[in-house]
């Protein structure tokens, strides 16, 4: 740091810690960011250095110490051993499955995880030689009754993409590690600040930096946060990949790390406010947000998380689809698409009919994924009361 600290910055409260890590002014002239290093070979100064590999960089794939700075910053925040920046949080899903996973293995992946990470498993895992099982999320300790004597690892994503379950990690990575089966969990959605999974059992941390990490829809970036023991195979599957960010985007996560907690904080609050509210409109049968006390997974998400972040998602009472276009079509600050963490509100509907295998869908109406932005959320309601009189009209 710029001036002696005796204290850790990892170790101060979340929001201090954003600002602080990953930064070393004076090693930069006193400029309070690190520069972004743009590169691909690096030079050494003499033959000795160059066959003696003890050079910090030796190629940009390799890393840059924008990307140092980063992924140190990101370790410590997760409590981890090592952080391996990727090109995006997709990326950083199949790298980590692909270092741990071997032909005749068989994986275990919750049934609600993130819906191309099942592409990767039933298309390339498969062709490998890998046997991919979905379980339900709900399954707690129950996991070790699909243990197999060649079950390599379990794949989490608490709260479930889309539609929000509450995984119970501690209880699947104690029953895991029983059998010395890897824990792998998608933490997307709490991000680093929110939860984490390492402290709670799990040995590899999967995150799309692309949602709020970056923050602004501005850029992809993922990140794979490892404890001592998974971080050697996840470090060999990366470089043998060559699993590399961009210098301009590692660089926008930095930046977006230093106003994470801020944004967070909106996201959360403006979050719930909506989803309270969604729940109290008669057009709503349900809504799906484990922040709310309501909600089937409060008891675990409060045990797990110290904040809920800004996507949830609502099942509307049955409705003809010509008055569920005129909801959404109208809607003047909700931008319908995909991705999500930035600072803008989004809604997209969906249905898992057509791929979820463990766990039963569909509800009783339309479905819908909200993202909370960071604009002010009376306008965001009188947003969505405009649509309900449109949906109402149109029905
Ligand atoms: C978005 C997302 C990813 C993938 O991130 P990209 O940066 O879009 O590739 C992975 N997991 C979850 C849970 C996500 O929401």
């Amino acid at each position: 740091m710029g001036k002696p600290d005796d204290q850790d910055p990892a170790h101060r409260a979340p929001a201090t810690a954003v600002v602080h890590l990953g930064r070393d002014p004076f090693a930069h002239h006193g400029f309070v960011n690190p520069p972004v290093y743009r590169g691909s070979t690096v030079l050494y100064p003499t033959l000795e250095s160059l066959e003696a590999k003890t050079q910090p960089y030796t190629y940009g794939r390799r890393g840059t110490p924008t990307v140092t700075a980063l992924q140190d910053a990101l370790t410590a925040l997760a409590g981890g051993a090592a952080t391996k920046l990727t090109a995006s949080g997709y990326q950083a899903v199949t790298t980590a499955l692909l270092a741990f996973a071997e032909t005749g293995d068989h994986v275990l992946v919750a049934d609600t995880v993130y819906e191309p990470t099942r592409q990767f498993c039933d298309y390339l895992l498969r062709r490998l030689g890998v046997e991919t099982q979905y379980y339900d999320p709900l399954i707690g300790a129950g996991i070790a009754a699909l243990f197999r004597p060649n079950t390599r690892l379990v794949y989490v994503e608490s709260p479930g993409s889309q539609t929000f379950e509450m995984q119970d990690i501690p209880a699947i990575a104690e029953a895991a590690h029983a059998k010395d089966i890897w824990v792998l969990a998608d933490n997307t959605w709490s991000s680093p600040l929110y939860c984490q999974p390492l402290a709670l059992g799990a040995d590899v941390v999967i995150e799309a930096g692309t949602k709020y990490l970056v923050g602004h829809a501005d850029a992809l970036l993922g990140f794979i946060t490892s404890n001592a023991r998974a971080a050697k195979p996840i470090e060999r599957a990366a470089g043998t990949l060559g699993v590399c960010p961009g210098s301009e985007e590692t660089f926008l996560g930095l930046r977006g790390l230093r106003t994470l907690d801020v944004r967070l904080a909106r996201h959360q609050e403006t979050g719930l406010h909506l989803a309270e509210w969604l729940r109290a409109r008669p057009e709503v049968a349900r809504v799906l947000h484990p922040g709310l006390s309501s909600d089937p997974g409060h008891a675990l998400w409060k045990r797990d998380h110290t904040g809920a972040t800004g996507l949830f998602s609502i099942i509307l009472k049955p409705v003809q689809k010509p008055a569920l276009a005129a909801f959404l079509d109208g809607l003047k600050l909700f931008g319908m698409g995909y991705s999500w963490g930035g600072y803008e509100s989004l809604v997209i509907p969906f249905d898992c009919t057509s791929y979820r295998t463990a766990t039963r869908w569909p509800p009783e109406g339309p479905a819908l994924r909200f993202h909370a932005g960071l604009e002010n959320v009376g306008d965001l309601i009188a947003d969505l009361d405009a649509g309900f009189a449109r949906l109402r009209a149109a029905s």
